[in-house]
Parts: structure tokens; sequence; C-alpha cells
């Protein structure tokens, strides 16, 4: 049994406190506001010391909207007939990587549904390639392209992606069977066992999970955290669920934690993953500013120190419907970065430019080996 007060006085007196998911669990569902107080400087503190009081601007593009899997609550599942389905050209792509360039970004975001076929493998190949001789390494490239074959992850590290974002969503096989059809295509072990496959190849590994789905509760998202520091990841990109209506999941909407209670728990979920995990990368979801406007600046401030600025052209944007009320999909790419650097700034941190941000914890786990 966790006392609060013992806590308390742990976070304030504790430079760097180990936490125990009993741990986590309380501090993500306590509505205590000094225990909260104590637990928040602390986070922000660890972030300052580090990564330091700075963000990184990883700008995101959506390539594709066209996905061959079924997830329960994903708006662009392949069974949606809504969403119009899109592919960026070549050409979309490298001008969204050239304006992250100019905007000294030093680092773009690469997602897409998940397709396996050889002519996407190829395409992504070949965007690697050119982006890696236009801007001569100085643009880290992540991928977000789900699973993939051992040899496919090699083949894009090769062209130039170094780092690969493949979220878990969550850590409980049960309850990833529940979320996802059960059919081999959606299989838990395997999504864990590419983690460990990006891992070996050598990319930076990042994962994340979803917060206050249907039949979730805060023990199990504090077992998600500890699952994402036993993985060792190197990034986490996490937010709260938020339902989509054209989605299997939305019948159990009913079930559904209040909207401010997935807020509060993703916003917690970044300060005890920074307490956990003090050197990983950490992004401020752009769902959290799905449910209030300054939700990724409230992450910020706890120990989150990634932003992802979209420059997913706006004639797509409507269209990568993961889930609803998507923030910021009538803004264009300048309107969106001038946006969000005012937001960094806005809670004392700089905006870090023309730096890749990789992740120290990478590159100190890299030295250690
Ligand atoms: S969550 Fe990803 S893999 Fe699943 S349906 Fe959506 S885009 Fe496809």
């Amino acid at each position: 049994m966790v006392n609060a007060v013992a806590l308390r006085e742990k976070l304030i007196r504790e430079a760097e406190p180990d936490l125990s998911w009993q741990e986590v669990a309380v501090l993500l569902e306590s509505k205590d506001k000094e225990l909260e107080e104590a637990f928040f400087m602390r986070a922000k503190a660890i972030r300052d010391k580090f990564i330091g009081k700075k963000a990184y601007f990883r700008g995101l593009v959506e390539m594709s909207n066209i996905c061959a899997k079924n997830c329960l609550y994903c708006g662009i599942r392949a069974d949606n007939a809504e969403p119009h389905r899109y592919k960026m050209s070549f050409q979309e792509v490298m001008d969204a990587c050239q304006f992250a360039y100019e905007r000294g970004y030093g680092s773009v975001v690469l997602q897409s549904g998940e397709i396996s076929s050889v002519a996407f493998i190829n395409e992504i190949t070949d965007l690697l390639t050119a982006i890696q001789q236009k801007f001569d390494g100085r643009l880290r490239v992540t991928l977000s392209c789900g699973e993939q074959s051992e040899e496919t992850y090699q083949r894009w590290y090769d062209a130039g992606a170094h780092r690969y974002l493949l979220r878990i969503e969550t850590s409980d096989p049960e309850f990833y069977r529940a979320i996802h059809p059960n059919d081999r295509h959606h299989d838990f072990e395997e999504r864990v066992n590419c983690l460990r496959l990006l891992r070996k190849v050598g990319y930076q590994v990042g994962s994340g999970i979803m917060i206050g789905l249907p039949g979730q509760n805060y023990a199990a998202v504090a077992r998600d955290l500890m699952f994402l520091k036993e993985m060792d990841v190197d990034m986490v990109g996490m937010g709260p669920y938020i339902e989509h209506e054209e989605t299997p999941l939305w019948e159990r909407r009913d079930q559904l934690w209040p909207l401010r209670e997935r807020l509060a728990a993703g916003i917690k979920a970044v300060a005890a993953l920074r307490i956990l995990m003090k050197d990983i990368n950490i992004a401020a979801a752009t769902a959290l500013q799905a449910i209030d406007p300054k939700g990724r600046e409230q992450a910020l401030d706890v120990g989150a120190n990634v932003i992802m600025p979209n420059l997913t052209p706006i004639e797509y944007r409507k269209d990568y419907s993961l889930y609803e009320n998507k923030p910021c999909t009538d803004e264009d790419r300048g309107m969106c970065s001038v946006c969000l650097e005012g937001r960094v700034k806005s809670i004392g941190l700089e905006v870090a430019r023309d730096q890749w941000g990789d992740s120290i914890h990478y590159h100190d786990r890299q030295k250690k080996s």
C-alpha cells in the first residue's frame, strides 16, 4: 500500500527517485494537489538536468493513410470506408522535408499506415536515399511505418532512417487482443518482437501507449510505463485515447474515462515517465491538444522535450483522422510552425534549432556497449 505523504516526501527529497509501478499508479490517479505539485516539480527538474530547458521540433509528414490493418480504435483502419485514401507524391514529401530543413527543425518523422508490399518498401527506400543525398545527413529521419521484416528495417536503416517509432499501445497481451482483431496480423508478441528487431538493427527505438481506453485503469497504465522502461526505449510518443465514431471501439464509449481524466492522466504519464527514464526523448502528443488547447504546453511543462509541427499538406490532413477532433487540420505548415514556437517559448523553453535532437539515452547505451 503506497502512502501518499511518504511518496510526496520522497519526490521532494530525492533528486532521482526510483518509482515502483504501484507508486506510479498512485501518482497517475491521485487528485492531491500537494502531491501533484511535488511530482511535477521533480519531473521538470529531471528534464532540465538531463535534457536541458529546450524542446526539439520534429516535422511530421503523414505520407499516406492507406493501411492494411484494422486496429479497433483507429479512424484510418482498412475497413473504414469513410476517409478518402491518399498517398503524398515523392515531391510532396521532399517539399515537406525542405520546409523542415529551412526552418532549422533538424529532423522529420515520416509516418504512414502499415503496408508491406514490395512497391511500398521500395518507395520508402528511394525517399530515404533522396533525403540523405539532398540534405547530406543534416536532416534526421524517424520512420513510423508499422511492423516490417528485419530485412526491411535493415534496408531502411541503411538508406538513412535512424529512428523508428512503433507504438505498443498497451503492454497487456490480453488487453491488446481486446482492442485489435484476433488474427495473425494483429499479434502482440510480433509487435514486441519488431521492437527488438529495431534495436538489433541499430535504430533509436520509439514506442508509446494510449491512455484512457475503455476497460483500462490506472494500474494498467502504470504497468505500461514500466514496460517502456523494461524495453529500454529511446523515445516515446503517447497520449490520451480519443474515440472515433467510425471504429468498432465506438460501441464501448459508455466505458470511457471522462475527457478531462484522460487529459490529466496523459500529462501525468509524461511526468512519471520522465522520472522513470531521465534522458529519453518524450513527445508532447497532439492528442493532448485535442482535449485542451494548452494540452501540449502542459506536457512540455512537466517533462516532455519534443513537439511535432504538422508538415502534411492541408488537403490531406483531414483524411489522416486517427481520432476525432484532431487539432491543426486547417493550419498550413507556416502557421503551424509559428504557433508551436510560441507555445514552446510561452513556458520558458528554448526551441533547439539545427540539431538532430538524438536521444541521449541511445547514445549513452551505445557508449556502454
Ligand atoms: S493504428 Fe496504425 S496499423 Fe492500426 S489501423 Fe491505424 S494506421 Fe493502421
